[in-house]
């Protein structure tokens, strides 16, 4: 079993579409494990996106994801790295592809909706920036199996 960290952007919240994102994670059967609707602050934002802040369109990165809430979401499942990053879709609107979170929802490379963890590495070092442990829950599915 892996983690990985979700985070539904801004626009993800200003457009009502937090249910219907979880929803695709539940609908595939990944395990919700951490959930929180929070405000980035600069700080966090930098450490997060610490891969871009040099390139000429962080300051518009900064200025979306503090604009207004994030929901952020840890999930488990066998996989759950490469399966979560499958479904959200490309970083590159040339590449995305319908079936897929931004083929199917996003506006633009910028309004992108939601970030996933694009490593085993980086998903425990996003999980535990963004959820303290006891904020993370382990509970068996006996009705599933
Ligand atoms: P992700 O893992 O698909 O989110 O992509 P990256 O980690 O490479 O980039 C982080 C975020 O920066 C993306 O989700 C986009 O919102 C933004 N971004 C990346 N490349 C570009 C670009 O060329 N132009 C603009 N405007 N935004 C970009």
């Amino acid at each position: 079993m892996q983690r990985t960290l979700v985070l539904l952007k801004p626009d993800t919240v200003q457009r009502f579409l937090i249910g219907t994102l979880i929803g695709r994670f539940e609908q595939k059967g990944l395990k919700i494990v951490g959930l929180k609707m929070m405000a980035m602050s600069k700080e966090t934002c930098d450490e997060h996106y610490a891969h871009m802040t040099s390139k000429p369109f962080y300051p518009a990165i900064l200025s979306f994801m503090t604009c207004g809430p994030i929901v952020a979401v840890a999930i488990e499942g066998h996989d759950a790295v490469a399966v979560v990053r499958k479904m959200c879709g490309l970083t590159a609107e040339s590449e995305w592809v319908s079936g897929t979170i931004r083929g199917d929802y996003a506006r633009s490379i910028d309004t992108n909706l939601i970030h996933s963890s694009d490593s085993e590495e980086t998903a425990k070092v996003e999980v535990a920036r963004f959820f303290k442990a006891n904020e993370l829950f382990d509970y068996t599915r006996p009705l599933i199996s």
